[in-house]
């Protein structure tokens, strides 16, 4: 099997008049925006990896998604339906953290593997465990996500990765990127156009990266539990990683609604790009 991967950015969500000042510290005349959920597919031999899963709007996660003003939904099934990708067919799922818009539909996808970082999971169970005046830590972490991972654990499908890990799948490499959450991770990806970057919550704009005055100095997201100085030094090693190069770079809430990459389909108005 060649560890080159094919990948495409799915995206399966808008938020409505979200201010970015919500997102990106010091954001303050950037006004407000639709703000795109996504993740992504990766696929190679009969393998189908996603990173993050979106959430499914139902029950609980219909709770969550009024809960932040994000009105325009599309199943993540469906939209991976549209690449000829069953539920079942779902292999392996990098969590780049536990936030509902990322990991919840884990239960949608019953046969795949759960790869979740452990601090980023203990983490949120003691968080969860706090009175209810620490609920600002928590506002974000869906319970019923939690339960879903649980069962994975009990069927032995969830690995707790211990920090950096290299081919943690043939040709995928996982990052500690603390600071959005305390266990939060980015996923890097070899692909024909060399190792792209799935940032997951580390970065949310080109902002982060560019600074306001595109001097280079890193913004940080105002929508955080971890340190600043955390957030900044995953900030640091992504552009390390990426070289600068901001083609490279995944961001799972595109501003620009992945303009740069070439359109695959649209569905419902929803994107499906595809990034190598
Ligand atoms: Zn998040």
């Amino acid at each position: 099997m060649s560890t080159l991967w094919d990948v495409h950015v799915i995206e399966f969500a808008r938020s409505k008049d979200q201010p970015l000042i919500d997102l990106v510290n010091g954001a303050h005349d950037a006004g407000v925006l639709d703000l795109p959920f996504g993740f992504v597919l990766a696929q190679n031999g009969g393998r189908n990896v996603l990173v993050d899963t979106g959430f499914l709007n139902e029950g609980s996660g219909a709770e969550f998604s009024k809960k932040f003003g994000i009105p325009d939904w599309i199943s993540p099934v469906r939209m991976l339906a549209e690449l000829g990708v069953k539920a079942d067919d779902v292999t392996d799922i990098v969590l780049s953290h536990a936030h509902f818009d990322h990991m919840g539909s884990i239960s949608a996808f019953r046969n795949a593997r759960i790869y979740i970082q452990k601090r980023e999971w203990l983490s949120w169970n003691e968080a969860m465990a706090l009175p209810p005046q620490y609920g600002f830590l928590t506002a974000i972490i869906n319970p019923d996500d939690m339960r879903s991972a649980f069962d994975a654990a009990v069927e032995h499908r969830l690995t707790l990765v211990d920090g950096d890990r290299d081919n943690l799948i043939p040709g995928i490499h996982v990052r500690l990127g603390e600071g959005h959450t305390l266990g939060q991770q980015f996923t890097i990806i070899e692909t024909g156009r060399g190792r792209l970057v799935a940032a997951g919550d580390c970065v949310y704009s080109r902002l982060n990266l560019t600074g306001h005055r595109h001097d280079g100095v890193f913004a940080p997201l105002n929508n955080g539990i971890g340190s600043i100085w955390k957030q900044l030094e995953t900030m640091d090693r992504i552009n390390e990683e990426i070289a600068g190069d901001l083609s490279r770079l995944i961001m799972m809430h595109d501003n620009d609604r992945w303009a740069h990459l070439p359109l695959v389909k649209e569905v419902e108005g929803f994107r499906i790009v595809k990034a190598s």
